[in-house]
């Protein structure tokens, strides 16, 4: 079955040349059409779906974006591709100006396709703009507020496309707007925001929120909080780590009644230890992390959530068993969704003629059977 934008899922097939899709077809080809081709891919009635599009990771397999390392950010972008991701924005922790510029020029040095692995699409800065009330496992030493120069320090490398900030200081409402101007997507996150602080940030340049839920202000029938805001206010795509510990399955359900299909994004917020057996391990050089109960609970020594070891395909997986929705409804959370908030919609995040050929084949237990990234299987 293939799912797009257009129609209900149907049987058919792609004509992909070089890294393009160049036609998409119901039913079968004729053997003729068979005859013509270079190579032909049998998908043995597997479900095609766009590549996932991560925009909230931070690593996995020991690595971290903030190691700063071309080779570990090739071994996160490969784990990423065994699980279907083909373009993500590595993702960094709130750290000094000097290791978050460091992050940023090593993850611009690795922009673009990865031998074996997911495309690097840019940059996400979770932080240091936050709430320190609101810090989770950020670390609160590095929660600032924004300034200006340095501002023109992180955007040197023309490659943030997302930043996460906490929208009730003037100071990051001010840097909402000058990131907006730069084209780059700003999400309030770790954040005490009021609802009418987020109506306020949203004519400043917000439109996403940070894993919806997590690291902000609760929700109140008097004072809607961040996260009532989140839900009603229409200008606002909410992020959701939908692995069922940061948040409960019938909250899923109330963002998709609030929300609908195109203003949700699965991601996983990945860390260091995801992927690897359950353990302690270093979180950052300041803090550890204990892994338990099977990779799914990860748990600073302060008892906070440190993010997860959630992958696409999972949180894919656990959204349609928590909203009871079909893959024709929830595609689109994986990927289109995350593409049209970071500006690559143009190219990549559905199967349309003329897009890239960023694919992924899963079967019908929702597993990665093999994953195309611009034309080329990186993963099978
Ligand atoms: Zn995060």
């Amino acid at each position: 079955m293939i799912y797009t934008p257009a129609n209900l899922a149907f049987k058919g097939w792609l004509l992909i040349q070089d890294k393009n899709i160049l036609s998409i077809e119901r039913g079968a080809p004729s053997p003729e059409t068979e005859k013509a081709m270079d190579k032909i891919i049998d998908a043995g009635g597997k479900t095609l779906l766009p590549g996932f599009i991560d925009v909230h990771t931070h690593g996995g397999l020991g690595f971290c974006t903030m190691d700063a390392d071309l080779e570990r950010l090739k071994a996160i972008a490969r784990r990423n591709a065994e699980h279907g991701v083909t373009s993500f924005l590595p993702t960094t922790l709130t750290d000094t100006r000097a290791a978050t510029i460091h992050a940023i020029e090593a993850v611009t040095a690795r922009i673009g396709v990865c031998d074996g692995g997911s495309k690097t699409v840019g940059i996400h800065l979770e932080g240091p703009y936050f709430n320190p009330m609101k810090a989770g496992a950020q670390d609160p030493d590095s929660i600032r507020r924004a300034d200006k120069d340095e501002i023109r320090a992180f955007l040197n490398a023309g490659t943030i496309r997302l930043i996460a900030m906490a929208p009730e200081f003037p100071e990051n409402l001010a840097a909402g707007d000058i990131f907006a101007a730069e084209g780059i997507t700003v999400s309030a996150g770790h954040t005490n925001a009021s609802y009418a602080d987020l109506m306020t940030a949203a004519e400043h340049g917000y439109s996403q929120i940070t894993h919806l839920y997590n690291g902000m202000g609760a929700f109140g029938h008097r004072e809607p909080g961040t996260i009532g805001g989140a839900l009603a206010i229409p200008a606002y795509t909410c992020e959701i780590i939908c692995d069922n510990v940061h948040s409960h399955p019938a909250t899923h359900r109330i963002a998709w009644k609030a929300k609908g299909s195109e203003k949700i994004i699965l991601i996983t917020d990945c860390i260091r230890p995801s992927g690897l057996p359950d353990g302690k391990y270093p979180f950052t050089d300041k803090e550890m992390v204990t892994v338990s109960e099977h990779g799914t609970n990860l748990r600073l020594d302060s008892g906070n959530l440190a993010g997860s070891a959630l992958t696409m395909d999972r949180a894919l997986v656990n959204f349609m068993a928590n909203t009871g929705a079909t893959l024709d409804e929830v595609w689109r959370c994986t990927s289109l969704n995350a593409a049209r908030q970071i500006g690559i919609s143009a190219e990549t995040g559905s199967i349309e003629k003329g897009k890239l050929a960023d694919l992924i084949l899963l079967d019908d237990q929702y597993q990665v059977k093999m994953t195309m990234i611009e034309g080329e299987i990186v993963y099978q």
